[in-house]
């Protein structure tokens, strides 16, 4: 059995302050943060004890989940499990990167995510580079806001041509960019249009709830982040009888942990085995 999971504990705390984000500088007790240590500790077990499995894991916190330990060491835990292709996860990059020493760099994965707002990109290239002398595989983005374009630009100069960077497109208001902005965003990230625009997708088949689910802290399994409707729960005998291919229930998908399962658009393709952490197999910078 091939599975991918999106993994999202309770976690909802954040070291950082973007001014569109619900859990800027948000922080929690330490009951809190001890009840998602042991939810992630859980999901830790059940993975190395379900050796005939295939599994991708991508870790899509609700915040940074980087500085905490318990996230460090399941990456280090998962990424030596012979049966994980896999184990990614979404990050500012803030934190230290000492601990990746324990991880096996050939299943590990960050998808890393700049923001000026609340790093400089000296300092976030520098972690950049560090990650590349530790031989970690990582992607870059950032969220294509206008008022970020000399940045994004200057981000694109300041790393290596292998280094794939993206930009979320800002689609909170339509028409946002004009066509040249969507010009000179696809020259750094080719795959921009994709991500600037709704996927029509109800009815559609889509790899989600089949080969991909996502998980929460208790195990309650959906088929992604986008539809609520419990399929099972990963710690009950027999979850797999519940994962079999089924079409959309929602009218669109706009995200790349989404779409990029959907199977009109074809992105295996794309991205090969860096489908999870969104790094494609052909990078090219104009
Ligand atoms: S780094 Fe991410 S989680 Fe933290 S405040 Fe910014 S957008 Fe939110
Ligand atoms: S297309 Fe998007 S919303 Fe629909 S099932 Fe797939 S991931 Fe979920």
């Amino acid at each position: 059995m091939t599975l991918s999971i999106l993994y999202r504990g309770p976690l909802s705390s954040c070291n950082y302050a973007c001014g569109y984000c619900p859990f800027a500088k948000r922080t929690e007790t330490r009951a809190e943060l001890d009840a998602d240590r042991a939810a992630l500790e859980r999901f830790t077990a059940w993975a190395t004890a379900r050796p005939d499995i295939d599994l991708g894991v991508l870790f899509t916190p609700w915040g940074e989940a980087l500085v905490r330990p318990w996230y460090q060491a399941a990456l280090a835990t998962l990424t030596n499990l012979p049966h994980v292709r896999r184990a990614a996860i979404q990050t500012n990059l803030s934190c230290k990167l000492d601990w990746v020493e324990a991880c096996d760099r050939d299943a590990l994965a960050l998808w890393c995510t700049f923001h000026p707002n609340e790093t400089t990109r000296d300092r976030f290239v520098a972690k950049c580079g560090e990650l590349r002398a530790r031989g970690v595989r990582f992607s870059v983005g950032v969220v294509g806001l206008k008022e970020h374009l000399a940045e994004i630009d200057a981000l694109r100069a300041d790393l290596p041509p292998d280094v794939y960077v993206w930009v979320n497109a800002s689609k909170r208001e339509s028409n946002y960019y004009t066509p040249e902005v969507v010009a000179q965003l696809t020259a750094i990230d080719p795959h921009f249009p994709t991500n600037n625009q709704y996927h029509a997708s109800l009815g559609e088949p889509c790899r989600a709830g089949h080969q991909v689910v996502a998980v929460d802290g208790d195990g309650t399994i959906t088929r992604c982040h986008f539809i609520k409707r419990p399929l099972g729960n990963l710690y009950a005998p027999g979850f797999e009888a519940a994962l079999f291919d089924r079409p959309c229930t929602n009218d669109a998908c706009g995200c790349h942990i989404g779409y990029a399962h959907l199977d009109r658009l074809n992105l295996g393709t794309v991205y090969g085995n860096g489908l999870l952490e969104r790094i494609p197999l052909v990078i090219c910078v104009q």
